[in-house]
């Protein structure tokens, strides 16, 4: 064992005490930036936030003492450190009642939930601008996946009207996105564009998203795309929600298997699901095939099974349907 003299000893007391009360002033400062976040995001109508199953898992295990014991140690760094801190007195009070599931799941939303968000007119639209150029600026300069940020030339964050009523989203950017800094200008990109001319819309009255906003990267590769992991779309989903949760579409559609399965957390397959309403976030959504699958099989019944599906997606809209949209590739099949 060590022999200190009470000199050296008071000194690294004071040297350990320095770093405490370091740590419990970031402590606060994160504790308050988010207080703060939290609350300019109620002021601006959004009633729910989206919190990982992890973070659900610890907070419902953090019981009172915990708290109080963080609270506590904030507060003891506050206090000059000459004086001697007043030993505590035992929390007395019970651990921390955990929600019943049905609270927990009418508070958060975790992925693939059906529930209902906030009506539209909970935000007025210099609001709702504000809030989505806010959410845009925070994906611009995110850095969760780190190996993503490093090979990314940009960040793909979205494009459209914010007051669409219609909402596109893919899996991820591919090269050419990546180069423009905007989703679906691909080749793949291109046929979405027909798709929604065909409907008698226009890229700038829908809204296009991807679910990862970065590119994912592939080492090594001088070509080709991957699938996002489900760790990198867990990580990225957050924009997306906010995004939905903003524009209120009326309908989504989910293009191809990888954003199905990001969105629902359905591993059943694409040929099964498309054609099939769902809900995400209270909002009716349309499952299809992904533009790039009818690039690959240029079989007109495949063309016609998306047709069919748009179809579907314009009725809910409310939209006039003519005799050439209801007949398109039904000739040939
Ligand atoms: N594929 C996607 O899923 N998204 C894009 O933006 C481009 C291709």
């Amino acid at each position: 064992m060590e022999t200190f003299s009470s000199q050296r000893f008071f000194r690294a007391l004071r040297g350990f005490e320095a770093t405490i009360r370091l740590m419990a002033d970031l402590y606060q400062q994160l504790l308050e930036a988010s207080i703060q976040h939290l609350e300019q995001l109620r002021a601006r109508g959004v009633r729910f936030v989206s919190v990982s199953q992890e973070t659900l898992t610890e907070l419902g295990q953090m019981s009172g003492a915990d708290l109080k014991a963080s609270v506590t140690a904030a507060k003891l760094a506050a206090r000059p450190i000459e004086k001697p801190p007043v030993k505590p007195t035992p929390p007395a009070e019970k651990p921390m009642t955990r929600l019943p599931p049905r609270e927990q799941a009418l508070s958060l939303i975790l992925p693939g939930e059906e529930i209902v968000t906030p009506a539209p007119e909970a935000i007025s639209p210099e609001a709702k601008a504000a809030a989505f150029s806010d959410l845009r600026n925070r994906a611009m300069a995110c850095v969760k996946c780190p190996h993503l940020a490093a090979s990314r030339r940009n960040v793909v964050f979205g494009v459209g009207s914010i007051d669409a009523e219609l909402m596109f989203i893919g899996e991820a950017p591919g090269a050419d996105e990546d180069e423009q800094g905007e989703p679906f200008v691909g080749k793949a990109g291109q046929l979405l564009t027909k798709i929604i001319e065909t409907m008698s819309l226009t890229r700038d009255s829908v809204y296009i998203a991807n679910i990862l906003k970065c590119r994912p990267d592939t080492p090594g590769q001088a070509a080709g795309n991957r699938k996002p992991t489900s760790e990198e779309m867990q990580t990225c989903i957050p924009y997306l929600h906010e995004q939905i949760d903003l524009i209120r579409p009326k309908v989504i559609v989910a293009l191809g298997g990888t954003a199905v399965e990001g969105l629902l957390g359905k591993t059943m397959g694409i040929t099964r699901l498309r054609g099939q309403w769902r809900t995400y976030r209270g909002i009716p959504l349309m499952p299809t095939y992904h533009p790039a699958y009818l690039l690959r099989n240029q079989a007109p019944s495949e063309k016609r099974r998306v047709w069919e599906d748009m179809l579907q997606v314009m009725e809910k809209l409310g939209m006039p349907i003519s005799e050439k949209q209801q007949r398109f590739f039904l000739s040939n099949r």
